[in-house]
C-alpha cells in the first residue's frame, strides 16, 4: 500500500501558509507506517512542538494501473474519506527553508489518519463534496473539492506517470484553509457531507 499526498492544491492554504500557487501537482508520499491503524490512540510526538492538522478527501485506489488517462481516471478509485495529514509544522519550516526533504515532518509513524470509507457512487456529485473538521465539537476548515486546482481525475492521472498505482494505495487530496495547531486533549471529528467519518483525541 502507498500513501501518496498532494500539497497546495487549495488555492486559499497555499496563501495563508505563503506558498506559491503551483503549475502543477505537488506530490509527497508517506510510508505505510504511517497509517493510523483502527483503534488505535492517536499520541502528540514527542519531537515537535506544533502539530497541524490537515483535513483532506482520502480516495482510495481499486484497480492496478500506469499512465493513466484523465478519461478514464474514475474508473480507478472506489471510494472516499476525509482524513488527517498530520504535520510537524515546525520541523516542516526548517526543512523548507534549508530546501530539504518533508519526510520527518510529515511521515512519521501514525501521521496519516483515514476515516471511514463511503463508496464513490453513493455521492451525489464528486464533482462538489463537502467536507470539515471540527475541533472541539468547532468547525475549523470546510472544504468542498470544486475549489481543488487539480481534481480527482488529474490527480490520479497525473501520479500515474510516476508511480504504477495499486489497488489500495490512497491519495490525500489536498487541503483547504484553516489549518491550525493541535495540543493533547483535543478532539478532532472529520466530516464528509453531513457524514461522521472520524474521531480522535490527541492523547
Ligand atoms: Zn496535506
Amino acid at each position: 500500500m502507498k500513501i501518496f499526498c498532494v500539497g497546495r492544491n487549495y488555492s486559499d492554504h497555499a496563501k495563508e501558509l505563503n506558498n506559491a500557487i503551483p503549475d502543477e501537482p505537488v506530490i509527497f508520499m508517506k510510508p505505510k507506517s504511517a497509517l493510523l491503524q483502527a483503534h488505535t490512540p492517536f499520541y502528540y510526538p514527542e519531537f515537535t512542538n506544533e502539530l497541524h492538522y490537515e483535513c483532506e478527501l482520502v480516495l482510495r485506489i481499486c484497480k492496478n494501473g500506469k499512465y493513466i488517462q484523465d478519461k478514464f481516471a474514475s474508473k480507478y478509485y472506489d471510494a472516499i474519506s476525509a482524513g488527517i495529514d498530520f504535520t510537524a509544522r515546525d520541523i516542516q519550516n526548517e526543512l523548507k527553508a534549508k530546501g530539504l526533504p518533508w519526510e520527518k515532518a510529515k511521515a512519521w509513524d501514525n501521521s496519516a489518519v483515514i476515516g471511514k470509507w463511503l463508496p464513490v457512487t453513493g455521492l451525489k456529485n464528486k464533482r462538489e463534496i463537502d467536507f470539515s473538521l471540527n475541533k472541539n465539537q468547532e468547525t475549523v476548515q470546510k472544504g468542498n473539492s470544486a475549489d481543488m486546482l487539480y481534481d480527482f481525475d488529474s490527480l490520479v492521472s497525473y501520479i500515474s506517470n510516476y508511480f504504477s498505482l495499486n489497488i489500495g494505495d490512497v491519495i490525500f487530496t489536498g487541503t483547504p484553509a484553516g489549518v491550525g495547531e493541535v495540543v493533547v486533549g483535543d478532539e478532532l471529528e472529520g466530516f464528509v457531507e453531513k457524514e461522521s467519518v472520524f474521531k480522535l483525541e490527541v492523547k
